[in-house]
């Protein structure tokens, strides 16, 4: 596994890829794809390289806490960092190809002054809690997608409408990448993974519940009294939307000084 941080090394290592994916067997699809994180990685970012090691002849994993999608009120200074045990992980997957730069080298000379506009999409849930936020991440991913040059990209449901805005870049900028959803990986009792789950004290861990089985009362009964219902049995935690979507129950809420967000598909079975 190799890993980069900066341009002229990533245009080196990702040209060796493209080498490699052409004179591979005929099993192989010769594709490379890439997976986009924070870093602080979980067995949920674990499910999007297992999935891109099982489907791409090489695979790309990127690690960059983009300070573009955070607010000034947010945790961008104290967002987990845990490089060494990211790489491990990476490794453990089969990972071909780290790309870590720093905040320069992804923006050298300043942020951006060009910025991708989300539309509409960007004005309800997430983008309306966290203005700019879909700016940031659209911004990053299609820097990304520039300088990886994926064929396939690896995107978690958990963050449904984030996935939801990326398919509809792809499609209004007819960028030539394959986007791939991966259902979300909870805790066996529910909680969806996070890299944000480890500011929770023991009592919030146990109240962040409430997200998983307020969506899950959605789903059953169709209705949102439901769902608010069951967070009304945890007033400590405070919802910021509970609300149907993109064809999904999506909610985020603050549980202590952390805000998580989760969302599961409509079953009235
Ligand atoms: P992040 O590092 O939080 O920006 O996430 C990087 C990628 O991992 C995004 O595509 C997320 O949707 C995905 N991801 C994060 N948590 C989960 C999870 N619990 N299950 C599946 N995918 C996830």
């Amino acid at each position: 596994m190799k890993v980069v941080t900066t341009r002229d090394e990533l245009r080196a290592a990702r040209a060796e890829l493209s080498v490699r994916a052409d004179t591979t067997g005929a099993d192989t699809t010769g594709e490379v794809g890439v997976v986009m994180t924070m870093g602080a990685l979980h067995a949920g970012h674990e499910a999007l390289l297992r999935r891109a090691r099982a489907d791409v002849d090489a695979v790309v994993l990127t690690i960059f806490v983009n300070p573009l999608q955070f607010g000034p009120a947010e945790d961008f200074d104290r967002y987990p960092r845990t490089m060494e045990a990211d790489l491990a992980l990476a490794r453990a997957c089969g990972v071909d190809l780290v790309f870590a730069p720093t905040r320069e080298v992804m923006y050298p000379g300043g942020d951006p002054v060009v910025r991708v506009d989300p539309g509409p999409g960007a004005d309800v849930f997430e983008g309306a809690s966290r203005p700019g936020f879909f700016h940031g991440v659209l911004t990053v991913v299609n820097k990304l997608f520039a300088l990886t040059r994926p064929d396939a990209a690896y995107f978690g449901e958990k963050d449904y409408q984030q996935l939801s805005m990326i398919r509809a870049m792809v499609r209004d900028f007819d960028l030539p990448i394959d986007v791939r959803g991966v259902p979300t990986v909870r805790e066996p009792d529910g909680l969806a993974l996070s890299s944000r789950n480890r500011y929770l004290s023991p009592v919030e861990r146990e109240q962040a519940l409430v997200l998983h089985r307020a969506l899950a009362a959605c789903a059953a009964t169709g209705s949102v009294d439901a769902g608010m219902a069951e967070y009304a049995k945890v007033p400590e935690v405070k919802v910021d939307y509970l609300a149907w979507g993109e064809g999904r129950w999506l909610t985020a809420a603050w549980v202590g000084g952390t805000r998580l967000i989760d969302n599961t598909e409509a079953s009235n079975s």
